[in-house]
């Protein structure tokens, strides 16, 4: 990659000569890449260039858009190896799994809405009246490290698809790939403007984008804390805001599931992108009485997760993506064992063989208590909570007792039992038994896990305004 010195404006990649970040290997922790830490000004450049070109593409046709989106899924498939790589490096996710999610995803995301737009209702009649559906305006999209390209293109692809223009803000430690879709774009047929990508940090140059006035909607996947000065921000000029923040999704087991299955479905999905995910399951809700078995099992199931390079084809769980990041994680784990919850596997030293790189170890603990902080602080990291519970009325009121509701999954032999719990949870999804993440299903959360939802027709619609003509 030629541009990582440069931003994106206007159709240009625009040289920087100011002050850079170091993008580092999460494996080794040396530094792979520099970007700049761009100021206000080229901020507000790339925020006029989107403004100007919004009158025209607010204006394409679906065919204009369609050809676009088209020429950008072919660039993410040529480009997949690149990406997945990258992504690998940047974030620590196993290079198989990287390849599957992080360069997969986003090509699989563009081809649902490629799909979706020919026959999507952009007006649609209401008695004497015709219900037009408008782009918004210029998004801001502000994103972060963990699926770095996938959140990004969960933002722009139904962005433009909706004929928004806009700016992108990728994440500090991971932005390389953002530069990749970049180059991909600008080999595409989209106006110049349409889309922009500024590098730099949060506090400035993420902060000009959230106030700016011309910016009408803000797209944030991140930290709970960051989204609320975003809807802060927003709120003082009533922008849009779509926020996908933090979880602490509850794995409800119940005493008729398959535990063996039930616990190594959970572990897995706690363990992702070494836990490094907002969906992640990091709290096993188990009866009472199952509890020292759940908590065998889970052992053993993350006994299999041996700590290595992520570049290695068979490495199943690889570093964190930053030192800040594995230092946090480590902290809570010494905070676990100073709430006295039972360490059962794992700990806070770092794996053996692992003296570079930001390897924490996957750690289990058993018999967690409600309401600790273990319990309801998100940790981002290869940590599971085994929760015990008394009957079902106390799982679904341990699993609805956190601030988050993001994600979450049920297990039974009862398939309509499953359900019926599934339908308590105060979560924006359930997975019932194991059940297959679906592209096309709406994703997003309540309470502090967000506002709004992205994915499939519900993604497309955020970026809309409701117009009624009385005809
Ligand atoms: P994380 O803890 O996952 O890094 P953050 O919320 O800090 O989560 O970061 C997510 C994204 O939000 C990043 O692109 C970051 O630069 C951006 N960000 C952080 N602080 C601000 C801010 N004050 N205003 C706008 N964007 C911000």
């Amino acid at each position: 990659m030629n541009n990582l010195s440069k931003n994106y404006i206007n159709g240009e990649w625009v040289s920087w000569s100011g002050p850079t970040l170091d993008v580092h290997e999460a494996g080794t922790g040396d530094v792979i890449a520099k970007v700049p830490a761009s100021g206000r000004d080229e901020m507000e450049q790339a925020i006029a260039a989107a403004d100007a070109a919004f009158a025209d593409w607010s204006e394409s046709s679906l065919d204009q858009r369609i050809k676009v989106l088209e020429q950008l899924h072919a660039g993410l498939k040529e480009r997949a190896g690149e990406i997945a790589e990258t992504v690998c490096r940047e974030v620590g996710m196993p290079i198989k799994l990287a390849t599957g999610i992080q360069a997969g995803l986003p090509a699989t995301i563009t081809k649902t809405y490629l799909k979706m737009l020919p026959d999507f209702p952009f007006s649609e009649q209401c008695g004497n009246s015709e219900v037009q559906y408008a782009p918004v305006g210029v998004v801001g999209c502000i994103t972060p490290w963990n699926y770095p390209l996938h959140q990004v293109i969960l933002k722009i692809v139904p962005a433009i698809a909706a004929g928004c223009t806009v700016v992108l803000k990728p994440a500090e430690i991971a932005p390389q790939s953002a530069y990749i879709l970049a180059e991909i774009l600008d080999g595409t047929d989209l106006p110049k403007g349409v889309f922009n990508l500024v590098s730099g940090e949060g506090q400035t140059v993420g902060d000009t984008l959230i106030k700016h006035p011309a910016v009408r909607m803000v797209s944030f996947t991140g930290s709970t804390r960051t989204g609320g000065l975003i809807a802060h921000a927003a709120a003082d000029d009533f922008k849009r805001i779509a926020l996908e923040m933090g979880g602490k999704s509850a794995s409800v087991i119940l005493p008729d599931a398959n535990l063996a299955a039930a616990v190594k479905g959970t572990v897995n999905n706690c363990l992702l992108n070494s836990g490094q995910t907002c969906t992640a399951l990091t709290r096993m809700l188990v009866p009472a009485d199952l509890h020292d078995e759940a908590c065998e099992l889970a052992a053993a199931a993350v006994a299999r997760m041996t700590p290595g390079n992520p570049l290695e084809e068979t490495t199943r769980l690889g570093p964190l993506a930053s030192a800040q990041q594995r230092d946090k994680v480590i902290d809570y784990i010494k905070l676990g064992i100073e709430e006295g919850h039972t360490l059962v596997a794992g700990g806070p030293e770092a794996p053996e063989g692992c003296d570079k790189g930001y390897f924490v170890k996957a750690t289990v603990f058993g018999n967690v208590k409600p309401g600790s902080r273990l319990e309801q602080e998100e940790i981002f990291g290869p940590v599971l909570c085994v929760i015990p519970y008394q009957d079902e009325a106390d799982a679904i009121r341990i699993a609805n007792g956190t601030q988050y509701g993001l994600s979450g999954a049920v297990w039974s032999a009862d398939a309509d039992r499953a359900k019926k719990v599934a339908g308590k949870l105060r979560t924006g999804q359930v997975f019932v038994n194991g059940g297959d993440f679906n592209p096309l299903a709406p994703f997003g959360g309540f309470g502090h896990s967000g506002i709004g939802r992205e994915f499939g027709k519900w993604g497309l619609e955020e970026f809309l305004e409701v117009r009624s003509l009385q005809l």
